[in-house]
């Protein structure tokens, strides 16, 4: 029998049962919401968060305190992460994108249509379309269903979209598969961000996902094929 996948939206209720209902986004700021994905590269969240809280002290998020910073300031930030020395250049990179082309203000924006609002977010180091639609949907201008790597696998592996070896093409793939779902509410969105990344860190994890403790398991096309395999 084929498996029933459940409503996208029962999922994303049984997460906050599982992990309770996220706190609203820290960092909503565009020019922060940059920094935070170019701070410190490949470091998890906690790292990140340190590194983070760091450049807030030394630079107050600013691209003009960015500017102002010593290198030497900056590398010991971006050593949180691997490749320090690039992540250096691409914080400098962010401040001198924001001073150049938008006065050391971002928030006009997200005011623009979409298409130009992504173009213009895309500018910056490390901004491809996900992280331009987080920065759009955290700041409630655009109700799309924003993943980012964890999220994606989460809904791979529970048979919502399949797998495909280009990453924009799957998570296009899984925006055009459960967009009949989806709700247009930026609220109910960005639950669904937090909670499906939240969900692929801490069980549903890249290597070994802990299935045996999920909640989702019944309805979960890896698990089932697994257990089918009895390679699990
Ligand atoms: S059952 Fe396993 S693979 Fe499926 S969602 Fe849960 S942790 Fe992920």
């Amino acid at each position: 029998m084929p498996l029933r996948l459940l409503p996208f939206m029962s999922v994303i209720d049984r997460l906050a049962t599982h992990y309770g209902e996220p706190p609203p986004p820290e960092v909503t700021e565009p020019f922060a919401m940059i920094l935070w994905e170019n701070v410190a590269y490949l470091a998890n969240d906690a790292k990140r968060a340190r590194a983070f809280a760091e450049l807030l002290a030394k630079t107050g998020l600013t691209p003009a305190g960015i500017r102002k910073a010593r290198a030497s300031s900056l590398y010991a930030i971006a050593e949180k992460g691997i490749l320090p020395d690039q992540t250096v250049q691409k914080l400098r990179r962010a401040a001198e994108i924001a001073r150049d082309e938008f006065e050391d203000n971002l928030e006009p924006i997200l005011d623009k249509p979409v298409a130009a609002a992504k173009r213009d977010l895309r500018k910056f180091p490390a901004i491809g379309e996900p992280a331009a639609e987080k920065i759009l949907l955290f700041n409630r201008r655009l109700p799309a269903l924003a993943l980012d790597s964890n999220a994606l696998r989460v809904l791979v592996r529970l048979g919502y979209t399949p797998e495909h070896k280009n990453y924009g093409t799957m998570y296009k793939a899984a925006q055009r598969t459960l967009a009949p779902q989806l709700p247009q509410d930026c609220d109910a969105l960005i639950r669904a961000y937090q909670l499906l990344r939240r969900h692929g860190q801490d069980l549903c994890k890249r290597t070994s996902p802990a299935c045996r403790d999920c909640h989702l398991r019944a309805n979960c096309t890896f698990f089932c094929e697994s257990v089918a395999s009895r390679s699990f």
